[in-house]
């Protein structure tokens, strides 16, 4: 056996037979005489700086007597790579992986640890990892499976980031928002050009959104119309409106007007007649006019659906009124054959009264031609008395605009209508007719 120095016999005298001499006769030295005996050992007489084992073992009065090579021992310590720290204590004794023999105790691994003790002799070996050494050979030894485990990380990681990140498409951003209720009610007043009491409200679309804040209609109004979700959008904000409005409708003047909206896709669609009545149903007959809204320029096909439809919504009582009157190209046909009870006349023409001919000419035309069709007019965009005073002065029955009374939120709208806002207005505000003479966004109900 390779590892094995030498074999003695030894009797009671001494050693009687050495696997290196043959037949010698030795005395056995005093230390080695033990029994069971195991020890580790710097050399011996042969060679004196190779550590060695010796074991010896007891057979009646003789015993066998052997010892293995430090060599093998070291081998065997360091056959566990550079990485983990292994060990031999035997009795006061301690080998290390480089065949050093010491007397004082050596520093066990700090960062993992394992002790192993033999029943049979006096030895414990130590294994582990000191914690610089652990790090650098988990590298050394798995730095291939490390690698791509980071990579596949690194990958995850980024994937999420721009799963999370990236803006998601408009169509669903919309429909998250619809989901949340993001999309809120403004109302402008809306008064009657004589004695410029309120008579009504418009009301216009605001979106609360999370990280922007409030957005202008104009910005999500053409993508809603496109994917469609202009018409739960709408629905929603009659819906606010009617619970709303609904609650306070005793503070508010008889024949109160509520102007919404309507694309066109809507007036394609079947529940627009539906939600109509269930907007109604939230007030006592009478209580309110509820005007539909649709812009010139984007001017319905008059067919048999959309035609049985506004026919309905006329059995209703609901008023349709043609938005952004004067920027598009509608016929007279086509006012007559929707039954149009208003028009509006774009702001447009209006911000340009007393500054330009031309505009004062086209609503001068516009009145002319409503008041021939029977139409009722309302202008928009009103900013000035001087504006006021020239469309009263022409017949324009409804004035909405800045001078007025800008969009508001709805609460505090309700909030006004209530009187919270200034209690001496109560008296005036139950059952009269509310009185608008306030600029900077607020209604004086007075
Ligand atoms: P619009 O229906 O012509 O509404 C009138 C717009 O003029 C509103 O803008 C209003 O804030 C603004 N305005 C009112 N008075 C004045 C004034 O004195 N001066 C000036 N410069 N502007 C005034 P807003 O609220 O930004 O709405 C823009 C447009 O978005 C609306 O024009 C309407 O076409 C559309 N919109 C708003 N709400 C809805 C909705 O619920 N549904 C649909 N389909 N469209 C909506
Ligand atoms: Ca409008
Ligand atoms: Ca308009």
């Amino acid at each position: 056996m390779p590892f094995v120095r030498t074999i003695s016999l030894v009797d009671e005298q001494g050693i009687y037979c050495n696997s290196l001499f043959g037949d010698i006769n030795w005395p056995e030295s005093a230390a080695d005489r033990s029994d069971n005996l195991l020890r580790l050992s710097a050399g011996n007489q042969l060679r004196e700086d190779h550590p060695l084992l010796a074991v010896r073992n007891q057979y009646g009065k003789g015993a066998v007597f052997s010892t293995i090579d430090g060599e093998y021992l070291q081998f065997m310590l360091a056959l566990s790579g550079k990485s983990t720290k292994l060990l031999l204590h035997v009795g006061p004794q301690w080998l290390d992986e480089q065949g050093k023999l010491h007397q004082e105790a050596l520093e066990k691994p700090t960062f993992v640890s394992h002790e192993s003790n033999s029943t049979q002799y006096p030895f414990s070996i130590y294994a582990g990892y000191d914690e610089s050494d652990f790090w650098h050979s988990l590298w050394q030894g798995r730095w291939l499976a490390l690698s791509v485990l980071l990579g596949a990380s690194m990958g995850c990681a980024l994937l999420l980031w721009w799963l999370l990140g990236r803006p998601r498409s408009p169509a669903s951003e919309l429909a998250r928002a619809l989901h949340a209720k993001e999309f809120v009610p403004y109302l402008q007043p809306l008064v009657s050009s004589d004695n410029e009491q309120l008579i009504g409200v418009e009301v216009l679309m605001r979106w609360q959104h999370p990280s922007y804040g409030l957005i202008r209609p104009d910005l999500f109004i053409p993508q809603a119309e496109e994917s469609g979700a202009i018409i739960p959008m709408t629905s929603l904000l009659m819906d606010t409106v009617a619970q709303q409005l609904g609650a306070i409708q005793d503070q508010l003047p008889d024949g109160f007007h509520i102007g919404f909206n309507i694309s066109a896709a809507h007036c394609r669609d079947n529940s627009l007649l539906t939600e109509c009545r269930h907007f109604l149903s939230h007030f006592a007959p009478g209580k309110v006019v509820m005007v539909l809204e649709l812009t010139e320029r984007e001017l319905l096909v008059a067919n048999a659906h959309t035609l049985a439809l506004f026919e309905e919504l006329d059995v209703l009582g609901i008023q349709l009124a043609i938005d952004d009157f004067g920027t598009g190209h509608s016929s007279l046909a086509y006012l007559q054959q929707f039954r149009v009870d208003y028009l509006k006349i774009d702001q447009s023409f209006i911000g340009r009264i007393g500054t330009e001919s031309l505009s004062e000419h086209i609503v001068d035309n516009v009145i002319d031609l409503a008041t021939r069709l029977g139409l009722s007019l309302v202008a928009e965009g009103v900013e000035t008395q001087q504006q006021a005073e020239y469309l009263k002065h022409k017949g324009v029955t409804y004035l909405q605009g800045y001078l007025f009374g800008r969009p508001m939120p709805l609460p505090a709208f309700v909030a006004q209508a209530q009187g919270l806002v200034d209690e001496q207005e109560v008296a005036g505000v139950a059952g009269l007719a509310p009185r608008l003479g306030a600029t900077n966004n607020q209604v004086n109900l007075a």
